[in-house]
């Protein structure tokens, strides 16, 4: 049973590079009936709002997709993630690090020719950390690629099967793309990696339909899958819908929400048939 899902965070108001991805996601499932789930990524309690979760569920709606209760609301199963953190932690794939972003951004800038694109760093000596957590100091826990990659033998069985656009393909993972990700800091207890592929797995996800801007996240969460033993979902990243200026919609642009477009008239049949969807069932072709 071919079961997917959307999976925004509450936040802000969804725009049409949102409604494109729930509708894709969407018609993947409906094509050949399978499941459509909504996930609510709120686990970052610093930036989620319940007024934009409630905007999700009316937006949704409005463009006419239906989806399995009750919701999957992350920030109800943090112990789940905490879980999963700690088991890592356990297996000797994590480190603490005391670095602020600014020390981690001025070291990636400090390392010659650009040899150091992304963080790697390694446990600190027993004796340092323990006087920096003594006093109290702030840390993120970092996921070690040393580590992972010992414990895994390299990273080269690490492959998922991408149906995004064109043939499906098998793709190589490189988690080392991303560097010793952050996987919990102190005012987000578990990082969207950790409880992305929790959840994915939990729910029994077989495809995962999601934008490009998160192919990248996907070698990541590879990793993560490898090291917690969770299955790897087929993968379709879809191609990013962009305005009228060739940019791409995003929250940070303001671009215009579903609620400003319905405002002004703009009916659900409109967007869906601006976005290349038409959900009447297409007429059988004569022989001609
Ligand atoms: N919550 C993520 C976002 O809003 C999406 C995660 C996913 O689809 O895997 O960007």
């Amino acid at each position: 049973m071919f079961v997917t899902r959307f999976a925004p965070s509450p936040t802000g108001l969804l725009h049409r590079g949102h409604a494109f991805s729930a509708l894709t996601a969407h018609e993947a499932a409906r094509v050949v009936d399978g499941r459509f789930l909504l996930r609510i990524e709120d686990i970052d309690a610093t930036r989620c709002r319940p007024e934009y979760e409630a905007a999700i569920y009316e937006d949704l709606a409005w463009l006419g997709l239906a989806w399995e209760t009750p919701v999957r609301r992350q920030s109800e199963h943090l112990d789940d993630y905490q879980g999963a953190l700690e088991r890592l932690e356990a297996a000797g794939l994590l480190y603490r690090c005391f670095r602020t972003r600014k020390e981690v951004a001025q070291e990636i800038a400090r390392a010659p020719h650009g040899a150091m694109e992304v963080f790697r760093g390694a446990p600190l000596p027993r004796g340092e950390e323990a006087r920096r957590l003594a006093a109290g100091e702030p840390f993120a826990w970092r996921l070690s690629l040393d580590a992972a990659a010992r414990a895994l033998g390299g990273f080269g069985a690490l492959t998922f099967v991408e149906e995004g656009s064109g043939e499906p393909r098998v793709v190589q993972a490189r988690p080392e793309l991303g560097g010793d990700v952050v996987l919990a800091r102190k005012d987000v207890g578990v990082a969207y990696h950790l409880a992305v592929v929790f959840d994915d797995a939990l729910q029994g996800i077989t495809h995962v339909v999601r934008g490009e801007d998160l192919f990248e996240a996907t070698h990541v969460q590879r990793l993560l899958q490898a090291l917690l033993g969770l299955p790897t979902p087929v993968y379709r990243h879809h191609r990013l819908l962009t305005g009228p200026d060739g940019r791409r919609y995003a929250k940070r642009d303001r671009s215009e929400t579903l609620r400003e477009l319905r405002a002004r008239g703009v009916t659900p049949e409109d967007l869906r048939r601006e976005m290349g969807f038409d959900d009447r069932p297409k007429p059988a072709s004569r022989p001609s």
